[in-house]
């Protein structure tokens, strides 16, 4: 398969655009591999391309039940940023952050990776002295967070609600420069299309049913759709459906699904500069580049998995936007939808070995795990080749919650994305 250049585009452009190869083949699954990822969105298919590109580990299938991107991963609101308050949570979203600022060069794809900032507003005395404690602890984790006035938000974000009389008045707030957005499709292609190069088989349209398991009890095949397939080593990074796939292995996880909504407006010109978030009403908004703006906000308060998400979390989201924005709205919502995210008590991920051996688990990023898949899929890739933990993952380890070595971000971040 040919890189992507100028020159191909100039080739492209001369066959009319009529002849571009695929960007991935769809091969048969064989009987045989030496791992198997479950899931095709972000984690699932990083994880696939570092095995194989970092570790040189080719025979991989990644078995996705529907099409790949379909989750989370093609449904979310495309945030990344590393301004976490924990020192294990800063390195391994940062190590994320890091390799998304190299990450278009490394796939030969354009993630469109967009660092225009990341701003969460403090609305009310506490929040700002709270706020402030966080810059100095993320500067101590070598983040790059600043605290700053009312004075530089007026001129970061001129649109802003800044009157003193609002329901929840803004008094200053924190900006992660090197945060922003990075478009979520390309993340999948981009990563399917690198690791199908190096040998990766992507099965779409394939749903893992079951595993199979030795006398000892360890892993040695999973079930799908397409028939059974051979292997020691299975990953499994599959999101909001992470406790269902648990339960067909015969273990139970301490994961709970929610739906998690996003909508988009009509697009319109240039209007929002940053990501603005507001911790007080819990709610976001960035500009996509076709204009939409872009909004998240809170989980829906009950467990499920209809990818709607209810009408009354909608009403509060949208309410919220319209504190921080007031002049939005005569906007019209386009489109709305869900995903099902997947949240562990203390709203960290869980990387590391499950209590199946040979089955090793990649979940639990709630609503924040798109701006994680880099490291995410490097540190399932690191398990699965090497058997032990990758010094970033290791905290992470589901045995957190029998030692209780909790790392409580729900408390120190604090909101959805
Ligand atoms: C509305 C919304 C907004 C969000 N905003 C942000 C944000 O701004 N920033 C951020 O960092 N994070 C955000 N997130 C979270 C982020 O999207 C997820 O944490 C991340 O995409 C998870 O990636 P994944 O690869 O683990 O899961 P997914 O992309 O969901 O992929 C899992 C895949 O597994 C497949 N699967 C499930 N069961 C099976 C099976 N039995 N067999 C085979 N395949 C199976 C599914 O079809 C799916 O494609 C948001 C999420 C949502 C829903």
């Amino acid at each position: 398969m040919s890189k992507y250049s100028i020159f191909s585009l100039v080739k492209g452009a001369a066959d009319g655009h009529m002849k571009w190869p695929l960007m991935w083949r769809a091969p048969d699954l064989k009987p045989k591999y030496d791992v198997v990822i479950i899931g095709g969105g972000g984690h699932g298919l990083a994880t696939a391309y570092y095995l194989a590109k970092v570790y040189g580990i080719r025979n991989v299938a990644v078995i996705e039940k529907g099409w790949i991107g379909g989750g989370n991963t093609g449904r979310n609101t495309t945030i990344v940023r590393s301004n976490y308050y924990y020192p294990e949570s800063a390195a391994i979203y940062d190590f994320s952050l890091r390799l998304y600022e190299g990450l278009s060069q490394d796939l030969n794809f354009n993630i469109m990776l967009s660092q225009r900032g990341e701003l969460t507003l403090a609305q009310s005395p506490e929040a700002v002295e709270i706020q402030q404690r966080q810059v100095n602890a993320m500067r101590l984790n070598n983040i790059d967070a600043e605290y700053i006035t009312v004075a530089q938000l007026a001129q970061l974000e001129p649109l802003l609600n800044l009157s003193p009389n609002s329901r929840f008045p803004v008094l200053g707030g924190t900006l992660q420069r090197r945060g922003g957005t990075v478009r979520h499709d390309a993340v999948a292609w981009g990563y399917a299309r690198a690791a199908d190069r190096l040998g990766v088989d992507i099965i779409q349209n394939c749903e893992v049913t079951g595993f199979k398991r030795n006398s000892l009890g360890a892993i040695e095949g999973v079930e799908t759709t397409k028939g059974t397939v051979l292997t020691s080593k299975v990953g499994m990074a599959v999101a909001g459906h992470s406790s269902v796939l648990a339960a067909r292995a015969g273990f139970r996880l301490p994961v709970s699904s929610f739906a998690l909504q996003a909508m988009v407006t009509e697009p319109v010109k240039p209007t929002v500069n940053t990501v603005v978030s507001s911790l007080m009403t819990g709610v976001y908004i960035s500009q996509s580049d076709k204009g939409e703006l872009v909004i998240g906000g809170m989980l829906d308060r009950f467990p499920s998995y209809g990818q709607r998400g209810s009408f009354a979390t909608t009403e509060a989201v949208l309410a919220g936007i319209l504190e921080m924005f007031p002049c939005f709205s005569r906007l019209r919502i386009m489109r709305q939808w869900a995903g099902i995210v997947d949240y562990t008590h203390d709203s960290s991920p869980i990387i590391g070995p499950s209590p199946v051996p040979g089955l090793y688990l990649n979940c639990g990023w709630g609503g924040g795990g798109f701006k994680a898949i880099p490291a995410g899929g490097y540190c399932l890739a690191h398990i699965l080749a090497t058997g032990v933990s990758h010094a970033f993952a290791e905290p992470f380890s589901l045995d957190r919650f029998r030692t209780g070595a909790l790392i409580d971000e729900a408390a120190a971040a604090g909101i959805e994305h």
